[in-house]
C-alpha cells in the first residue's frame, strides 16, 4: 500500500493517507482552493474509508468523482480522467482513462498554447488559427501540423493577431476581423 502526505488544517499538520490514484480535472476552474482545469490531483482514502480528492488547498475533500463540482453549486464543475490507477479502483467507480486516440474522449478543451483561448485537444484555434498538439506541447518541440513552430506562432500572434499570416485559415480569420472593423 502506498501513502502520501496530506495537510490537515484543523490539526495543522500533515498525515499519511492511503494513495488510490491520480486524476486530471477537465472542466470549469472553481474556488480559490478548488479544482483547476487541466490540474492533476491525488485521490486518497481517509481513516474512515472515504475516498477523497486532494484539491488546490492541498487538503483532502469529498467531491463527486463522476462530476466534481463545488458543493454550493456555483459552477457546473467538470470531469476527472484517470492518470494513475494502480489497483483499478477509479476504473471500478466509473472514471475513464485519458485517451489520446481518435475517439470522443480526446476532444476535451485545453488552453491554446499560442493565445490562451479555450480550444479542443488537437483542435484548430478560432482566435489565432493554430492547431495544437495536445496539452504537453511546449516551446522547442519539433514542428507539428502547422507550417510554423510554436515559438514563431506566438511571435506572429503578438505582431499580427494570428499564428501564421501565410496560412489559409489565418487569412480568413484576418479577413473576417477586417470586415468587422
Ligand atoms: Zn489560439
Amino acid at each position: 500500500m502506498k501513502y502520501i502526505d496530506v495537510f490537515l488544517c484543523e490539526l495543522n499538520k500533515t498525515i499519511p493517507l492511503e494513495y488510490i490514484g491520480k486524476v486530471k480535472y477537465i472542466g470549469e476552474t472553481f474556488g480559490v482552493d478548488g479544482l483547476t482545469n487541466n490540474g492533476e490531483y491525488n485521490i486518497v482514502r481517509d481513516k474512515d474509508g472515504n475516498i477523497k480528492v486532494v484539491d488546490d488547498s492541498e487538503e483532502d475533500y469529498i467531491y463527486s468523482l463522476i462530476n466534481p463540482s463545488p458543493l454550493d453549486g456555483t459552477s457546473v464543475g467538470g470531469t476527472f480522467y484517470i492518470v494513475d490507477d494502480p489497483n483499478d479502483e477509479l476504473k471500478r467507480i466509473g472514471l475513464k482513462n485519458m485517451k489520446y486516440s481518435d475517439d470522443e474522449e480526446m476532444s476535451y478543451p485545453i488552453d491554446c498554447p499560442v493565445c490562451g483561448n479555450i480550444v479542443d485537444f488537437f483542435g484548430i484555434c478560432r482566435v489565432c488559427g493554430y492547431q495544437n498538439s495536445g496539452d504537453k506541447e511546449k516551446i522547442g518541440d519539433p514542428i507539428g501540423p502547422n507550417k510554423v513552430t510554436l515559438k514563431e506562432a506566438i511571435e506572429n500572434y503578438k505582431k499580427l493577431g494570428v499564428s501564421d499570416p501565410n496560412d489559409d485559415y489565418c487569412k480568413i480569420l484576418l479577413k473576417e476581423r477586417n470586415n468587422y472593423d
